[in-house]
């Protein structure tokens, strides 16, 4: 492959010669128009005389009719071309950029000018090399949505989607207190390796009231003892004092007013058919 790459420079690099030639020397035939002659005596080339590098060196860098020197622009042109080539791999964007910077670069060295044909052709390259790109993430990103979402439906049930709300033990809430706060409290800290214990009681509420913006918080007080419940203001129209639920809590120290009591922080509630 590199040495296909390579062969295939070699042959690009003897057009870019005719370009550099042709694009900058006002009587220069138009690039696409006839044969290549000798700059010197215009006589023209004959094939074997136009093999990139190998008739360079077969002539030994004289024209075979005027005995000129040919210049060294280009064996170097058509070397820079295939190591170009052969490095970058099979990307025909690249290449065209690429060339254009050979033709300006040795354009601008010989002749101290730069073709405007270079700018467009270039410009518009690098416009197709950007867009690949655009393109090629787009196409990237599709894929990737199409297999993700393949390999959710796949594997992904409907019972995984459930929340479950794991319980440690079901605890009476006269055990609580600030022992066994404080032997809990050794197990911190907590986290999605080390979740903090959930217990479940059955309690019977005594009072209940909605706190934070907007109500958004419930506030209890059952069989004695303190509990939250966040973002379930919304139950207040549902529960009343003297009804039985069975809630999961975390237990929690909640300092107020420079004093710490034990309360439950509820993270869940089964109030119906708990009614007596
Ligand atoms: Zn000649």
């Amino acid at each position: 492959m590199v040495v296909f790459l390579a062969l295939l420079g070699l042959i690009i690099g003897s057009f870019l010669n005719v370009l550099i030639y042709r694009l900058n020397v006002p009587k220069a035939p138009k690039w696409w128009q006839g044969r290549s002659v000798c700059p010197h005596c215009q006589k023209k080339l004959l094939w074997q005389d136009n093999i990139p590098l190998v008739s360079f060196v077969a002539l030994g860098r004289r024209c075979r009719h005027c005995k000129n020197l040919i210049s060294w622009q280009y064996p170097l042109v058509e070397l820079t071309t295939a190591i170009f080539f052969a490095v970058t791999g099979w990307n025909p964007v690249i290449w065209a950029l690429e060339s254009v910077f050979i033709v300006i670069f040795f354009s601008d060295w010989i002749y101290g000018l730069i073709p405007d044909e270079m700018i467009l052709v270039g410009s518009f390259a690098a416009l197709i090399y950007n867009l690949q790109f655009t393109i090629y993430n787009q196409f990237l990103i599709s894929n990737f949505k199409f297999q993700i979402e393949n390999l959710a439906r796949e594997k992904i049930t409907s019972e995984m989607l459930e929340r479950v709300l794991r319980v440690d033990c079901e605890l009476k809430l006269e055990k609580i207190d600030m022992d066994l706060y404080n032997s809990l409290a050794r197990f911190a800290p907590f986290g999605i390796g080390n979740p903090e214990p959930v217990f479940a009681s059955t309690v019977t509420i005594q009072s209940l009231r909605t706190v934070g913006q907007e109500g958004k918080h419930l506030k209890l007080v059952v069989d004695h003892f303190d509990a939250i419940a966040f973002n379930r203001g919304n139950l207040i129209g549902k529960l009343k004092a003297g009804d039985k639920i069975k809630i999961a809590y975390n237990l929690d120290l909640n300092s107020f007013n420079g004093t710490q009591n034990l309360q439950l922080k509820v993270k869940d509630i089964i109030f119906q058919n708990l009614q007596d």
